[in-house]
């Protein structure tokens, strides 16, 4: 099956998903934020420079996007056009973020990752936010929330 998309439109799409500070970020600060939870963000000074810094919590959090992640879901399939040139690219993201976590996690911090599908409706996000939440304030390992409704 042939891409929908020429090249040329398909990185234009990859690249905006790929924002600096893409939508699903900002959602999961303004909820830690709103639930008296204080961070700081993109902090260059850790391995990956995580999303969000707690460190009264001694917790980073990444929220990932399943695309260039290479989330395990139906957003993160790869195109059908250049697939070796996006499979390569993107196992090379996923080596790279188990590096990032298992450094982080020697110099003593949790480390949370939450995927964008996630966040992707209200009933999903909710679930995924309080599980967080409960994460943090009972200083429990991170169990992913079901996303079956
Ligand atoms: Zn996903």
């Amino acid at each position: 099956m042939a891409d929908i998309f020429t090249k040329k439109k398909r990185s234009e799409i990859m690249s905006k998903i790929s924002g600096k500070e893409t939508k699903p970020e900002i959602l999961v600060r303004k909820f830690l934020f709103a639930n008296g939870f204080r961070y700081r963000k993109n902090d260059k000074r850790y391995p990956g420079k995580p999303d969000i810094v707690l460190p009264k919590y001694k917790t980073v959090i990444f929220v990932h996007g399943c695309f260039w992640h290479g989330h395990n879901c139906p957003a993160g399939k790869l195109p059908e056009t250049r697939k070796e040139f996006w499979k390569n690219k993107i196992q090379g993201n996923i080596e790279r973020d188990n590096k990032n976590k298992i450094e982080l996690e020697k110099k003593g911090w949790r480390v949370i990752t939450i995927w964008q599908c996630e966040l992707k409706n209200k009933k999903i996000q909710e679930k995924t936010l309080i599980n967080l939440t409960n994460t943090l304030h009972n200083n429990v390992s991170y169990v992913k929330p079901s996303l079956k409704p």
